[in-house]
This record gives structure tokens, C-alpha cells and sequence, in this order.
């Protein structure tokens, strides 16, 4: 999934939260903000990688680092004032649903749900790493087309995507 649909993806499941939790959850301005950061935060791990195929071995692509983030805030936020409940639960929320289109969307890399254990990743389709085997801010941008064209190759998943990410920019006006 790529960083436009990540940012209005968290801002559909914020709606979704503030539908189903209104107690905890508000569509409010800071509350989308830090959807929208949360739900891209594990890709920043793509500035230190050397190439693209590689930016998901990290441990911010790793459901135990978010279930470890989980359960470390909520001590924090019972025993202090310092962090509110609603923001470690929606840190947790949107990262794990950012690892979740991951494993969805991926097309040449997966989602390592041993991590650090193991390396090895996984997705819904077949991953083809041949396609992103370049570091992204230094290659040219020949390799950046031939990744772009296998992206848009599985129609379903384009298709897929694209409503979520449209129903996301839906729900700002609704
Ligand atoms: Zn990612």
C-alpha cells in the first residue's frame, strides 16, 4: 500500500473506531492528525533501508514491537498522566491495520510476523522482491517505472485500494 492510501486508510479507521467506540474515539482534528502519522509511521523504516525490498525487516513492520508499544503506554498511562489512553490504543490500532494492508497489498514485500525471530515474510499474494530490489533514493527512475508497472499488474488489489483509500477522503466530508 503506498503512502497516500495509508493516510486516508487511518483516517477511515479512525471513522470506524469513532463509530464503534464514540466514548473513546472522536473524529476530531488532533485525534486525525495522529491517525494519519500513526498509519504511516511503520514505513519510515524505508530512510535507513537500502533498498526497497528490504524496508520491511524492521522492527517497525513487526506486530510484536506494536503489541510491546501496547502494553508499555498502558502502564505508562495508568500509573501517570503523562500519555492518554485513547492515543496508545489508537498508536496500536493504526499500526497494526498499517501491518494488515501491508500483508494485503504487498506485491514485493510481505509483512515479517516473526520478527526479529525471523525474517521471512508474508502476504495474501505471491511477492515478487525482484521488482524493488533498489535503493529508492538513489536509483534511477527507470526502476521506479518497472516497480509502478507491477504494482498496477494486479487489478484486484489496485481496485481494492483505491475504495479504501477513496472511502477514506468520503468519510472527511460525511
Ligand atoms: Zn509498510
Amino acid at each position: 500500500m503506498n503512502t497516500i492510501s495509508h493516510t486516508f486508510a487511518g483516517i477511515l479507521v479512525l471513522k470506524l473506531l469513532s463509530v464503534m467506540f464514540p466514548d473513546i474515539f472522536l473524529m476530531t482534528f488532533p485525534m486525525m492528525m495522529l491517525s494519519i502519522i500513526f498509519a504511516n509511521l511503520p514505513d519510515i523504516d524505508v530512510l535507513w533501508s537500502k533498498k526497497l525490498n528490504e524496508h520491511h525487516k524492521s522492527i517497525l513492520h513487526a506486530p510484536i514491537f506494536w503489541v510491546s508499544i501496547l502494553f508499555i503506554g498502558l502502564v505508562i498511562s495508568q500509573a501517570t498522566n503523562l500519555i492518554s489512553e485513547a492515543v496508545i490504543l489508537l498508536f496500536f490500532i493504526q499500526g497494526v491495520f498499517h501491518l494488515f494492508f501491508d500483508f494485503i497489498f504487498g506485491r514485493t514485500v510481505g509483512v515479517p510476523l516473526f520478527y526479529p525471530l525471523s525474517d521471512k515474510e508474508y502476504s495474501l499474494y505471491p511477492l515478487r522482491p525482484k521488482y524493488s530490489d533498489f535503493n529508492p533514493w538513489l536509483s534511477n527512475t527507470k526502476k521506479h517505472f518497472r516497480y509502478i508497472r507491477h504494482y498496477l499488474k494486479n487489478e484486484t488489489l489496485v481496485a481494492f485500494e483505491f475504495a479504501i483509500a477513496f472511502f477514506g477522503l468520503l468519510v472527511l466530508f460525511f
